[in-house]
């Protein structure tokens, strides 16, 4: 277990949080992409990030499964959290990119346009592939 420091773009929003996972997922679904002008480059927390300041934060609520959280002075994508509170995931960027992580999954690979790819060989996962791992029933 290692504690990170993150901060965002402007320094409003400031956290710590434990990750005893030392991999990065990437996500290429259409929402993160738009969130983040890109796809999404996350790791794994082990329980929710302690901010400093809660008033900094803005959330949005992204789909029934899941929140997103947001700097609300800069606009710095902070975290993706689930919806039951079980699942924090913190762009590796924003805790200055940990050495010694390496990229381990990527999930909604069927949503990844074709203009760019990652290279090397890894695990990949459709999105019905990750919500069903998840349990997510999305309905329709
Ligand atoms: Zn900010
Ligand atoms: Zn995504």
């Amino acid at each position: 277990m290692t504690t990170y420091h993150g901060g965002c773009l402007c320094g409003a929003v400031r956290f710590s949080v434990e990750v005893s996972k030392a991999e990065i997922d990437a996500c290429h679904c259409s929402m993160c992409r738009r969130w983040g002008g890109g796809p999404s480059l996350n790791v794994q927390a082990d329980g929710p990030p302690r901010f400093e300041d809660e008033a900094a934060l803005g959330v949005y609520r992204s789909s029934q499964w899941g929140e997103r959280v947001f700097c609300k002075t800069c606009g710095s994508s902070v975290l993706w959290r689930s919806a039951d509170g079980s699942f924090h995931a913190v762009p590796a960027a924003i805790i200055g990119d940990p050495e010694g992580m390496a990229l381990a999954l990527e999930i909604f690979i069927d949503d990844k346009p074709a203009y760019y790819d990652f290279a090397g060989e890894r695990k990949r996962m459709t999105g019905p592939e990750v919500m069903a791992a998840f349990g997510v029933d999305t309905g329709s």
